[in-house]
């Protein structure tokens, strides 16, 4: 991955990198499964015309040897992949503590989502712990006009990304001062806590934390893909064991 290094410049450059990632990731992942079948051997039970598979997520009659293999993989996804998941985000965390907040306020004046306020407020009913403290602080502008004159920068950084989806909202916080300062800074919800919570989203110009993102962009796609790609191998395989 290293080639990749400080290589990202743009979104379009971002998805290509990240299809490339995406890939080696899923051969690497192959690979990990196909070492763990080497100790076996087909048991030739022969109740069906068949060959040794070559993918874990294959479904195979309950009597083949071949099973206890899906079962290995799955625990491996379970255990030592989510093990080494897990040990990426704190990494990635970690590196946020070189960097600060440069008190831009964007963060507040101009948080977006693909979700409108309703949407969001039926999330928060459901449960949904983001949607909760989002809608606990946010407002919805009353229409993207009202919104740009905030940053229009990166207002129409935003609006850029989302020009095929037509589905951005803008919020803002009215617990932000004149001075651009948090008046309810104690009791802020952790989402404010947090922020930038994710390196994958995209920052505003002045934001301390661009270089953060910079320094993770690769580590984070990289974790990106190995979330989905482990997601994806776990359903699959628990399907296929399903008698
Ligand atoms: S609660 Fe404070 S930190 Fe959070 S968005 Fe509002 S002003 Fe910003
Ligand atoms: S956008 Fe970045 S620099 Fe600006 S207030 Fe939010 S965290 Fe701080």
């Amino acid at each position: 991955m290293q080639q990749y290094q400080n290589l990202i410049q743009n979104e379009e450059e971002k998805k290509s990198i990240y299809r490339n990632i995406f890939l080696n990731v899923n051969e690497a992942f192959l690979l990990k499964f196909n070492e763990a079948k080497r100790p076996l051997s087909c048991s030739k039970c022969r109740r069906e015309n068949c060959t040794p598979p070559k993918n874990p997520t294959e479904k195979l009659h309950k009597d083949c040897i071949y099973r206890f293999w899906q079962e290995h993989c799955l625990n491996k996804l379970e255990k030592e992949i989510s093990k080494s998941i897990y040990e990426k985000i704190q990494e990635i965390n970690a590196l946020k503590n070189k960097y600060h907040c440069n008190r831009c306020a964007a963060c507040c004046k101009l948080a977006s989502s693909e979700f409108s306020y309703e949407e969001l407020k039926q999330k928060a009913q459901k449960g949904d712990i983001f949607a909760k403290q989002f809608t606990s602080i946010f407002i919805p502008y009353k229409n993207k006009e009202d919104a740009r004159p905030f940053y229009p920068e990166f207002f129409d950084l935003l609006e850029s990304k989302y020009k095929n989806n037509d589905k951005i909202y803008f919020y803002y916080c009215p617990k932000l001062s004149k001075d651009n300062l948090c008046t309810d800074y104690e009791n802020r919800p952790d989402i404010c806590r947090d922020f930038p919570s994710n390196p994958l989203v995209i920052f505003p110009k002045d934001c301390g934390y661009r270089k953060w993102q910079d320094e993770v962009d690769v580590l984070a796609l990289t974790l990106h893909a190995m979330i989905k790609i482990t997601e994806f191998y776990k359903t699959k395989i628990a399907e296929a064991l399903q008698d």
